[in-house]
This record gives C-alpha cells, structure tokens and sequence, in this order.
C-alpha cells in the first residue's frame, strides 16, 4: 500500500467509527400534541426520532395550557404531529408563540369522522384512535410523513410500521373476540365524557356519557338526571372511571343508581410508561380487560 492509498483507508475508516455517535446527534426532534399520538410516532422513528409530548401521561388534551418549555421545544422540532378533528384548541396559539417552521401533520387525516349533534350544534368527534382501524390510518400517515421528511429512514420507518400494523390486527381481533363474549343486554356503558364513540361502533358496545365530546363543558344537572333516569329504566349494569377526567360525577351517579364503578377506561391519555397503559396497544389491552371483567357477569 502506498502513502496516499493508506491515508484515503484511514480516513474512510475513521468514517466508519465515527458514524455512530454522529448518527445519534442528528436524531430527527419531533412534537406530538398528547401522548397517544407520541407513542405512534415513536413506535413508527424508532432509533431514528426523538418525540417530545405535550399533554402527557393521564393529562386532559382538550383543555391545556402549553408552558414555555413547550414553545422551546416545539421551535426546535422539525415536524409536529397533531390529532386534528379539533382536539387540540390550544395548538394554534403554541405554534405562533413558537415561531415554528417545520411540517405540520395532521394524524387523522383519511378517517372517516364521527359526528355528533350536542345542543342544536354539529360537532365533531376527535376520538378517532379508539377505533384501531383508524389506528392502521393514523401508523400510515405518521409513516408516510417521516418518510416525506427523513427518507433515509425509509426502510426503517416501512419496517417499524409494519410491525406496528401487525399488532393493531392481532389486538383487534382480541377486542372482537372479548366483545362476542359479553351478553349482549350488558354492552351499555356510562363514562365521564363521550370519549368512546368510535370505539363503540366499531365493536358493538352503547356508551352513554353525561358530557360531551370535550371536556370543556361540565355537565348540567339535567343531563345528570337524564342518565340516572336511563340507567335505572335500562338496568346499565357498571360506570366507568376515565383516566384524564374527575371521578366524582361518577361516583354520584353510581350512588344514586346503585350501578358499580367497573374501573378505569384509558380515553384521551395514556398512563406513565410503567403503568397498565403506557402503550396505545397497551391501552387496548388495559381497556378491553376491564370492560369483559366488570361486565361478564
Ligand atoms: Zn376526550
């Protein structure tokens, strides 16, 4: 080997031990808006992204007030993802006090919105992740968009989709399976806030809520009558805790119906990391078990 012939090897091998650590410091910084939709984008980058979440575990989507350190980090991501369907009223704002530049997309972009009529008013309903075949669109876009963005990760975020996918249809077919098993005069449920409405019609179970889409607005003392007329006419067998909203209310309807608290329904956040729903398939999982053992029998 020559002079220069080695010094070109040793610089191409210098290369080569130095692609790591330099790979790690150009992790692409991304926002998400509320931690189910973190989860999805960092199960989709993998190694490839660093999330930053702002409404995060067992926190309220609809009503939040984002800090500076949210606008600090918000201004240092490349892209941000956001629900849409008018979940996050608070993002607008965020974004101009940010400055940011970068991509905005929109993970349910595709779906086929729920609508509701609440108080002569059309709204729509955000909840859209709670029906994992709107899971499989949401994983797609987020894929899709990081591809747009990264496409040196192509492979890498194709492949992390995949297995992503995989798991929303074994997990579907296990919700399906847990739902088939419950008499069909005990799949009416009560929660806080009406989180559950594509969930319920994908799978076949009424869920009553005396608020609304949002919890934005408390529920008047007429509409809690209503429903603790309805459950005692309809005999609806439990009442179900959410995890971001105050059990209270529920606590005095199931008084006042002699209903039983079945536990509590990941809705609009997941839990901590180390808890029973730190997952968006975890938080199926969490959710479907609570469901069939409050309301098997
Ligand atoms: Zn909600």
């Amino acid at each position: 080997m020559n002079r220069r012939s080695f010094l070109v090897a040793s610089a191409a091998l210098a290369a080569v031990l130095g692609s790591s650590p330099g790979a790690e410091a150009e992790l692409m910084k991304i926002s998400a808006s509320f931690s189910i939709l973190g989860d999805m984008v960092k199960q989709v980058g993998g190694d490839r992204v660093e999330v930053f979440t702002f409404v995060g575990p067992n926190g309220d989507a609809h009503v939040y007030e984002p800090t500076p350190a949210d606008a600090k980090e918000l201004s240092e991501s490349k892209m941000l993802f956001i629900n849409g369907l008018g979940l996050e009223g608070w993002m607008t704002r965020l974004e101009k006090s940010s400055g940011f530049k970068g991509t905005v997309v929109t993970a349910s972009k595709g779906i086929t919105p729920r609508e509701m009529v609440a108080d002569d008013k059309t709204v729509t309903d955000p909840h859209a992740w709670q029906d994992l075949a709107n899971g499989k669109i949401y994983v797609a876009n987020i894929r899709d968009a990081l591809i747009a963005a990264d496409p040196g990760g192509k492979a890498t975020y194709e492949a992390n989709a995949q297995k992503f996918l995989d798991g929303i249809a074994a997990m579907d077919i296990k919700v399906k399976e847990a739902i088939a098993k419950l008499p069909p005069e005990r799949r009416k449920i009560i929660t806080t806030h009406d989180a559950f409405g594509y969930f319920g019609a994908a799978y076949g179970l009424e869920f009553i809520a005396p608020e609304g889409v949002s919890t934005e607005s408390e529920a008047s003392a007429k509409d809690v009558a209503k429903i603790i007329r309805q459950i005692k006419a309809e005999k609806v067998p439990a009442v179900f805790l959410e995890n971001v909203t105050d059990s209270r209310l529920l606590d005095q309807i199931a008084k006042e119906t002699g209903a039983k608290i079945g536990g509590t329904l990941f809705s609009d956040a997941l839990s901590p990391l180390d808890g029973p729903a730190g997952t968006y398939l975890d938080m199926f999982r969490n959710n479907i078990e609570t469901l069939s053992e409050a309301l098997s029998s």
